[in-house]
Formats: structure tokens, C-alpha cells, sequence
């Protein structure tokens, strides 16, 4: 990994060079350098800490000290560890259901959970060969329903009608019936988000979490909410059983840090990123690299 902190950590190297061997404070010295990079990259700082002791514990109990390169060896389990943090390999979306697999979409507004639904059900018709049904239980804001719809068309997948008078689990449910009869490989509900997390939306997603049993719950999140990320993250896995995450525009976040902090929190894979407003700007996530740009 050619990166700034891996330059500041073999100065740091380089400076202690005249002595014996290198001590418990130059490790010391070495991890403060790694816990600005990770503040520096927006990681919430409860996850910081969590994770420069157990990386300090790993480097004290595989010798760091007595390395050749204690640098380089540092470095490395720092690298190790935020890929583990982060998850490792990829995860797709699990379809492993009686046909159609559903899939909730869940999050705060803005998140871009409207935006992603498309991206995902592109995904899945292109990449996967799938007959991909959306619909919104946006009841509160009928131009996302409208959104939704465009959106969907732009996508080549089709759209269940909804309106601001139904209830989010008769929706859905009119949803899934629909699906059934016209042999859908999947369905993707869309959600109402608010600017923030409240009770009211929370019952009520979980009461749709409880009527339609999606195989997939994924928790939208906004790259650039940086700390925030970690309280909204929290209340999303407190009601639901989150089965994936997507971090949506990391194009406009240099650095990343809320994968880290989200996937720390949740205990979910992060599954894709989203990288652009366009429908195609939605990738795998790729935990290992991303963990060499948070890092930067
Ligand atoms: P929702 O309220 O959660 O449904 O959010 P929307 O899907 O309406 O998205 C909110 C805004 O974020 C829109 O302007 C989207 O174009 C934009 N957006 C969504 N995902 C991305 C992304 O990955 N990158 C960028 N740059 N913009 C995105």
C-alpha cells in the first residue's frame, strides 16, 4: 500500500533508527499517526478507538517491535484489520427465496434510496437476468412515488402503481400479489425516509419488514454523512435485521470513513457503492481496496 500514512509511519521509522530497537511508545507514536488518518477520513470516533485497540493489541502480540521493518509489519496489520472491519470479498444480493426474492430498501431521505432501487433492479435484470418489479411505499411525498416510476422505466424494469391514501403494507402486499401472478423474480419496495430517524417511521418499516418477509434488508446510507453515519446506522440496526448495506455517493467523498463506521455498527456487509447519480454509477463494494483509500 503506497499511501501518505504509510510514509508518515516509515519516517517515523526512519527517525527512531538510531536506537536499539524500537519500544512500546514508537508503536504508541505510530498509531496516533493511523488514528488521525481514520479521523482525517471521517470515521466516527467510538469505531477510531475500538479499532486502534484491537490493532495495538495485534501488533504487541505478533512483535511488532522485534520486526526488521516494524513499519511495513504495522502497516500491515492495520491493512489486515480494516479489511476484516470492512468485510471480506464481496457479497452479492441474495435472491435465495421462493421467487419473488423481496428486497426493502431502507433509510433516511436524501440517502438515495430512490436513486439506488433503480440502480439495483438495472443490476439485477443486466448482471443477474432477472424480471424486476419496484413500487413505493413513499406515502408521505408523491413525487418520489413519481420519481420511482421514472426512474424504474429508465432502469427496463417495471412499476407497481401506489397512492398517497394507502397504507405502506397494503401496498406492498397489492406488490407482492402482483409479482406472484405475473412470475417477478424480484420485487423492490421502496421506503418513505425522513430527515431524520423518528419512532413513527421506525414502526412503521418494521411493520412492513413483518408483512412481507424480504430476503434482503438493506440499509441506504449516505457516504458523506461522515459521523452522523454511526447514529443513523444504529437506529436502522436496532429496527431491523439489516442484511446488507449500501453506501451511496462515494464519488463525492474523498475518503470513505463511513464504511468503516457503518459496517462496524451494523455487522452487515457493505454489498455495493453507489458512484454516481446515474443509474449505472452502482458497484460492487470492494472491501480491500476501499480499505487502502480510507487509509489515503
Ligand atoms: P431518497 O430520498 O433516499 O430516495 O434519495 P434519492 O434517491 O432521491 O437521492 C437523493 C439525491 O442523491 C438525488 O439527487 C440523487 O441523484 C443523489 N444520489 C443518489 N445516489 C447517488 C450517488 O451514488 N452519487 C451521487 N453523486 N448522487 C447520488
Amino acid at each position: 500500500m503506497a499511501s501518505a500514512l504509510t510514509d508518515k509511519l516509515s519516517r517515523l521509522v526512519k527517525e527512531i533508527r538510531g536506537q536499539a530497537r524500537i519500544t512500546e511508545a514508537n508503536v504508541a507514536d505510530m498509531l496516533r499517526e493511523v488514528r488521525m488518518a481514520l479521523l482525517e477520513a471521517d470515521v466516527a470516533l467510538p469505531v477510531v478507538r475500538d479499532f486502534i485497540a484491537r490493532v495495538r493489541e495485534k501488533a504487541l502480540g505478533q512483535d511488532v517491535l522485534g520486526s526488521l521493518t516494524p513499519g511495513q509489519a504495522l502497516v500491515s496489520i492495520v491493512n489486515k484489520e480494516l479489511a476484516a472491519t470492512m468485510g471480506d470479498g464481496v457479497a452479492d444480493i441474495n435472491l435465495a427465496a421462493q421467487p419473488p426474492a423481496v428486497i426493502l430498501m431502507a433509510g433516511l431521505q436524501g440517502a438515495g434510496k430512490t436513486t439506488t432501487t433503480a440502480k439495483l433492479a438495472k443490476h439485477l435484470i443486466e448482471k443477474r437476468n432477472k424480471k424486476v418489479l419496484t413500487v413505493s411505499g413513499d406515502v408521505y411525498r408523491p413525487a418520489a412515488i413519481e420519481q420511482l416510476k421514472t426512474v424504474t422505466a429508465q432502469a427496463g424494469a417495471e412499476w407497481f402503481p401506489s397512492t398517497p391514501e394507502q397504507k405502506p403494507v397494503d401496498i406492498a402486499l397489492a406488490a407482492l400479489d402482483f409479482a406472484k401472478k405475473h412470475y417477478f423474480d424480484v420485487l423492490l419496495v421502496d421506503t418513505a425516509g425522513r430527515l431524520a430517524i423518528d419512532d413513527v417511521l421506525m414502526r412503521e418499516i418494521k411493520d412492513l419488514h413483518a408483512a412481507i418477509h424480504p430476503v434482503e434488508t438493506l440499509f441506504v446510507v449516505d457516504a458523506m454523512q461522515g459521523q452522523d453515519a454511526i447514529n443513523t446506522a444504529r437506529a436502522f440496526k436496532e429496527a431491523l435485521p439489516l442484511t446488507g448495506i449500501i453506501l451511496t455517493k462515494l464519488d463525492g467523498d474523498s475518503r470513505g470513513g463511513a464504511a468503516l463506521s457503518v459496517r462496524q455498527i451494523t455487522g452487515a456487509p457493505i454489498k455495493f457503492a453507489g458512484t454516481s447519480e446515474k443509474l449505472d454509477g452502482l458497484e460492487v463494494f470492494d472491501a480491500e481496496r476501499h480499505a487502502g483509500r480510507v487509509l489515503g
